[in-house]
């Protein structure tokens, strides 16, 4: 048996004993036929010898049975009133009072049969006795075998005496074949004892494999019952044999007799007729079903058009022992809660929770997958797009209006019905969109015109019109292998340039960038190195007094040394080495460079280093400054710092905070690119400068266009008025100059007029050549002020 129960071995044997018992008390009919058959032999031996003793062998036994009858009827009484045998009610008590009754039998047994064989021993009273006691002890074996004493007690005090008084006479009498009659009861007794206790024994493990089973099939059908899920059973005919409740209301059926005997096709039909299912919902369904029992596969997890889950599994209890034959097992498991909690977690884990579409990781995923799609005729168009002046927004505005403004963006990409469109939203303001599998008759531009057509509107936020625009770039991949990073940067690249000449809304990557593509590729993939190798070099661009006469502040400009690109510069790698996060080591180096260099200079000249917006917003930019000043042992006032005031809009608090923390050493600060950023007043006002360097375009054209003077003399007199030193850079013309001088305010020049970017050795050379004045056009022949003005006439 494999199957266990929790029925205890003492509890089996405990009611194998009680079941035992009822089974004594059982054979009232029978005894009644033994007292007419021990009496009749009383009357017959009375016959034949005329002996009164049997009369009183025929009272004594019929008392006997008397009392049998009487114990009989309490014990029924007491087997009712105490709802069979138990502890109140114990077997052992009726197997005693049995015992009792029935040793009054075998006792009388053995009186009889004694007495004849002594004293009538010829006579046929003897006979009748030794039939009568053969009879009843083959009785006993039969019936009574429910207590193993018993049998004991009949064999000694029915058989024995008889036995005795046979060879006893037999011996008195000199007669042989009496002796060997009396001694025939030895091995009959014995042999019939153990036939008893074989019977007995057949019949106590028959009770008790029964009743084992009863508690098996019992809890076999309870744990099937409540089982939580639901469980259907299929014979080797593949008919519905067993189905538990948990599966019928799963399968919404009420009553076991609809299932009964019926296949699980017929069960798929049931099913659906019961919840009125769509037919085209259920159909696909119904056949995954069915494959999946013919094919007898191990689970399957179905989502019915009602919304719930189901999950099957199938197992196979061919081949088990039983009387029962089994074929396959299904248990229906409802896992709708599991799966919709897992959709949820899925839902958030893959869309992003401001703008409800796909996240970043959940685009790149779909996108690989549909690329992993195409065919060898299809190509795949990837853009990237972000919102226009969205920084602006954010910071005019409010972020409630930034997000709004992002939300809306998202909103219209929701609305595009183009099944081949997969678009997320990849950080920021940032936005993907991909169409796959595009034929060749599909015209992406149509398809790209038509998406940023419907994104650049007219919004109402918060009751304000807003104008939203974004501008994208388009890469089309047409053959080979698909590389996601590579179309991203191929379509970032194309942004990028669409940014710098916003003609249209979108430009595609083309051919001719693919040479500037690949430069960027080696650009990163080689920047990290770059520090190590010392490639960067430094080069420095003196800040002049406006009539040339002197400078006490150079500006580091950073140019990298490549080994086959050249020297390329910062315009260039400094965005790079920002996309790749190795602009704090790059800004490092080039500090630490700029500070042995400075030290190397008189003492009374600085230098003004560039840090970019993400190193300001580094932690450990204040710790990094302070070492390299340690490091090179400078002189902290020698030591400017530049930083632009596109900066200073994001994490304005923290970078006031590091700005001030630097000025605290005694470094001077400068607002690099001044008049180029949009909210430079507000940020002037609370953040602590010392210098402004005026952005070169508003130098370009002073010469020319009286407008544009005008507008260079207000910022000139804004920043004097709130008494920053002034810096104007990019001035390449004496005309240019002239302009700058008339102003009066200007501190320092910066520019092409004066000197370009030289070497460190170089600048110290100018330094000790005292007073000189470089040429107007900077071509580093040094010339004195007044001689320079005399060239200009
Ligand atoms: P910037 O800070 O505005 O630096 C001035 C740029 O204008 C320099 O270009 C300089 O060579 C150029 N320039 C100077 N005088 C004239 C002139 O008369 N006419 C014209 N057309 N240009 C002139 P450069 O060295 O190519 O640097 C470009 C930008 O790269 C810099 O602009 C600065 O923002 C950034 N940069 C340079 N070095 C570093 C650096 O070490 N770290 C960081 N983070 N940025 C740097
Ligand atoms: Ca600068
Ligand atoms: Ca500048």
């Amino acid at each position: 048996v494999q199957l266990k129960t929790t029925t205890s071995d003492i509890e089996l044997e405990k009611e194998t004993n009680r079941r035992l018992t009822v089974a004594l008390y059982q054979g009232q009919k029978t005894s009644g036929f033994g007292f007419i058959c021990h009496a009749l032999g009383c009357i017959a031996a009375w016959f034949s010898t005329n002996d009164p003793i049997y009369l009183a062998l025929l009272v004594f036994i019929s008392l006997v049975f008397a009392i049998r009858m009487s114990e009989f009827g309490r014990f029924n009484k007491a087997y009712e009133a105490f709802n069979g045998l138990n502890e109140q009610n114990p077997a052992k008590h009726w197997e005693h009072r049995f015992l009792i009754a029935v040793s009054l039998m075998a006792m009388w047994i053995g009186l009889l049969s004694s007495y004849s064989a002594v004293y009538h021993t010829y006579d046929a009273a003897t006979m009748i006795a030794i039939g009568v006691s053969f009879g009843t002890l083959i009785s006993i074996v039969a019936r009574n075998s429910g207590s193993r004493i018993l049998i004991d007690v009949f064999m000694w005090a029915g058989s024995l005496p008889l036995g005795i008084a046979v060879t006893g006479v037999g011996i008195a009498r000199g007669d042989t074949a009496l002796v060997l009659t009396g001694l025939i009861f030895i091995p009959f007794v014995l042999s019939t004892r153990s036939m008893a206790r074989t019977v007995r024994e057949m019949f106590s493990s028959s009770v008790s494999s029964g009743l084992l089973y009863e508690s098996m099939a019992g809890a076999f059908e309870a744990a099937i019952r409540i089982q939580p899920n639901g469980m259907i059973m299929f014979d080797e005919n593949d008919r519905i044999s067993v189905i538990n409740p948990r599966a019928l209301s799963l399968l919404s059926i009420d009553t076991v007799e609809e299932v009964r005997g019926i296949s699980f096709r017929e069960l798929l039909d049931l099913f659906y007729e019961k919840k009125n299912f769509d037919f085209a919902a259920f159909a696909p369904i119904r056949d995954q079903l069915k494959q999946f029992y013919t094919e007898a596969n191990e689970f399957l997890l179905i989502e019915f058009p009602d919304e719930t889950h189901l999950e099957f599994s199938l197992g196979n209890a061919a081949g088990g022992e039983g009387h029962i034959q089994f074929g396959k097992v299904v248990t229906l498991q409802d896992v709708t809660e599991r799966e919709k909690a897992s959709q949820k977690v899925q839902m958030l884990a893959n869309y992003d929770g401001l703008s409800n579409i796909p996240s970043r990781r959940y685009w790149n995923e779909q996108v690989l997958q549909a690329a992993d799609a195409l065919t060898a005729d299809e190509s795949i168009a990837i853009s990237v797009f972000d919102i226009d002046r969205f920084k602006l927004i954010n910071d005019t505005m409010g972020h409630g209006t930034g997000d709004a403004a992002i939300r809306l963006v998202a909103n219209k990409l929701q609305e595009i019905k183009d099944p081949r469109a997969i678009y997320g939203r990849y950080g920021g303001d940032e936005f993907v969109l991909a169409f796959c599998g595009l034929k060749k008759g599909d015209d992406p531009s149509e398809l790209f015109d038509g998406v940023f057509n419907h994104i650049n509107s007219t919004y109402v936020i918060g009751g304000q019109k807003l104008d939203i625009t974004v501008s994208g770039g388009v890469y089309i991949h047409k053959e080979g292998d698909f590389s996601l990073t590579d179309a991203i940067s191929k379509a970032d690249d194309a942004l990028r340039k669409v940014k710098q000449n916003p003609v249209k809304a979108w430009s595609q990557f083309t051919r001719d960038m693919e040479l500037e593509h690949s430069r960027n590729v080696i650009m990163k993939a080689a920047i990290k190195d770059a520090i190590a190798g010392g490639e960067f070099k430094v080069v420095y661009q003196p800040m002049f007094s406006p009539d040339g006469s002197m400078f006490d502040c150079c500006e580091a400009l950073a140019r990298w040394e490549h080994p086959e690109l050249g020297t390329i510069s910062p315009g260039e790698f400094i965005k790079i080495a920002e996309d790749i996060g190795a602009i704090h080591a790059v800004t490092q180096a080039i500090l630490l460079q700029a500070c042995t260099d400075c030290k190397t200079w008189p003492a009374d000249t600085a230098v003004s280093v560039n840090l970019s917006t993400l190193d300001l917003a580094h932690p450990e930019v204040l710790s990094m400054v302070k070492s390299c000043l340690t490091v090179t042992g400078l002189d902290p006032n020698r030591l400017h710092i530049e930083v632009t005031e596109t900066v200073l809009p994001m994490e304005f608090d923290r970078i006031a905070k590091t700005i001030n923390a630097l000025r605290n050493l005694g470094i001077k600060i400068a607002l690099d690119d001044f008049g180029t950023g949009y909210s430079s007043l507000s940020y002037l006002n609370q953040l602590k400068i010392d210098k402004v360097k005026i952005d070169q375009s508003f130098v370009r054209n002073v010469h020319l266009d009286p407008q544009a003077r005008k507008l260079f003399n207000a910022i000139v007199s804004l920043s004097a008025e709130m008494e920053f030193e002034i810096v104007v850079e990019g001035v390449e013309t004496s005309e240019q100059l002239d302009v700058v001088r008339e102003s009066g305010d200007v501190d320092r020049v910066q520019g092409y007029i004066f000197s370009r970017p030289e070497t460190s050795s170089r600048i110290i050379e100018r330094l000790n050549d005292n007073s000189p004045t470089p040429t107007p056009m900077g071509k580093g022949k040094f010339v004195k002020l007044d001689q320079f003005r005399k060239n200009r006439r």
